[in-house]
């Protein structure tokens, strides 16, 4: 699933949990739970579709912390995001560099889980703007 989904996600528990170590581990669980709803699949893994879902998401953070409803921490608002995204860098260090800083069960995990599907995007675009409605 893409980043700008984990992230929009995070920042949608971000206001319904207080407790940061609670809060952080429904986001950093809430990763796998997403990976595991039917959603895109890319024709190939390319580069450049990656780095345009970080753009895109770096776009989607800075327009929330000037028009979103959340008012948290930088520390807090820091730690979802990060842990929102954390299980893709694990998974994106090791395609890029072939470095395994986890456990490989923990990555063929994240691999086993992914239910990916051409017609996917649909559902992405729809819990996207379902998570917009709440965090705008
Ligand atoms: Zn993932």
């Amino acid at each position: 699933m893409h980043l700008i989904i984990h992230i929009a996600f995070g920042l949608f528990l971000l206001g319904i949990f207080n407790n940061p170590l609670v809060l952080f581990l429904a986001i950093f669980i809430g990763h796998f739970l997403l990976d595991s709803i039917p959603h895109y699949k890319p024709l190939k893994r390319i580069f450049i579709e990656t780095i345009i879902d970080i753009l895109l998401s770096i776009i989607f953070i800075f327009f929330y912390l000037v028009f979103g409803t959340g008012h948290s921490s930088v520390w807090i608002f820091s730690g979802a995001i990060f842990f929102a995204i954390l299980p893709d860098m694990f998974l994106l260090i090791d395609w890029l560099w072939k470095v395994k800083i986890i456990k490989p069960f923990m990555l063929d995990f994240h691999r086993k889980i992914q239910h990916e599907y051409q017609w996917g995007w649909i559902i992405e675009l729809g819990l996207l703007f379902y998570l917009l409605f709440f965090l705008f």
